[in-house]
C-alpha cells in the first residue's frame, strides 16, 4: 500500500536501443552494452511501479531505437512523470577507475564539467538517427529555448531529489547527488521529467551491480520508492492548492 489515492501514470524510457548501443560498458559481461542494461532496469521498474498501483509504461519494450526528441512525447497530459534510464561512463584518464555511483538529473543548464560531459555523451546518440541532421549549435539553441519554457523545473528537481535519495541508499557506489544538464531527451518533455545515470560501466563494482539481476531489481525497487514519494507529495500539494477540488 502506497497511500496514493489516484492511479498516476509514469513513463519509463530505457535509453538508446537498436543500432545505438549506448556506452560500450567496459566492465559489462561480453555482448552486453548500456542499451541492454537500460532495458533490463526499465522493465523491472515498470513492474515495481505497477506493483505499487501506478500505471507505468515503457517508451521501448524491445531492442529498437527511438529518436531522442520523440521519447518524452510518450508522457502526455495524463502522465505525471517521465523517467529516462541510462548508464554513465568515465572517459579514459586519471579518474576512470575510481568514478562510481548513481546520479539523478533534471533539465537545466549544466554548471560543472562533469554535467556537461554527461549531457554531451547522452546527446551524442542523435548521430544514430537517420532523419535528424546533426547541427550541434542549432541543437544547443533548441535546448536553451526549451529551458525557458520549462514550467516543470521545480517538480522535476523535486522528483530527482526524492529518487536520488532512495537509489543512493542501495547503490554499492553510493550517491553523486542531484545534477542538472541540457539533455535533448528531456528538452521535449511537457511534463516533469528526470534522467537517472544508474552507475558507471567504467567501474568494476558498478558494472557488476548493473549487469546483475539482483542489482537491477534493487535499483528498480529504489527508483520506484522515490517515485511514489514524489507522487504522494504531489497529491498532497494538489489537495491543499485545489481546496478539495
Ligand atoms: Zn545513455
Amino acid at each position: 500500500m502506497t497511500g496514493l489515492r489516484q492511479r498516476p501514470v509514469v513513463v519509463v524510457d530505457p535509453g538508446h536501443g537498436g543500432r545505438d548501443p549506448g556506452n560500450p560498458g567496459r566492465f559489462f559481461p561480453n555482448g552486453i552494452s548500456e542499451k541492454d542494461v537500460n532495458l533490463g532496469i526499465g522493465r523491472l521498474l515498470r513492474a515495481e511501479l505497477q506493483r505499487r498501483g501506478i500505471g507505468a509504461s515503457l517508451t521501448r519494450t524491445t531492442d529498437t531505437l527511438i529518436d531522442l526528441r520523440d521519447r518524452a512525447g510518450f508522457c502526455r497530459d495524463d502522465c505525471e512523470l517521465f523517467v529516462s534510464v541510462h548508464v554513465n561512463a568515465m572517459p579514459t584518464g586519471r579518474r576512470t577507475a575510481s568514478a562510481n555511483g548513481v546520479e539523478t538529473y533534471f533539465l537545466s543548464d549544466a554548471k560543472t564539467e562533469d554535467q556537461r560531459r554527461v549531457a554531451r555523451m547522452e546527446n551524442d546518440a542523435i548521430r544514430f538517427e537517420t532523419d535528424t541532421p546533426v547541427r550541434p549549435n542549432a541543437d544547443l539553441a533548441f535546448i536553451l529555448r526549451d529551458l525557458q519554457q520549462n514550467e516543470y523545473l521545480r517538480e522535476s528537481a523535486r522528483a530527482a531529489e526524492l529518487v536520488q535519495g532512495q537509489v543512493a541508499e542501495i547503490h554499492p557506489g553510493g550517491g553523486r547527488g542531484v545534477q542538472q544538464a541540457g539533455f535533448m531527451v528531456l528538452s521535449t518533455a511537457r511534463r516533469p521529467a528526470i534522467l537517472i545515470e544508474t552507475g558507471f560501466a567504467t567501474h568494476r563494482g558498478d558494472a557488476a551491480f548493473l549487469a546483475s539481476a539482483v542489482g537491477q531489481r534493487r535499483l528498480a525497487g529504489a527508483v520506484a520508492d522515490g517515485i511514489v514519494a514524489y507522487l504522494l507529495e504531489f497529491e498532497r500539494k494538489l489537495a491543499i492548492d485545489g481546496g478539495g477540488r
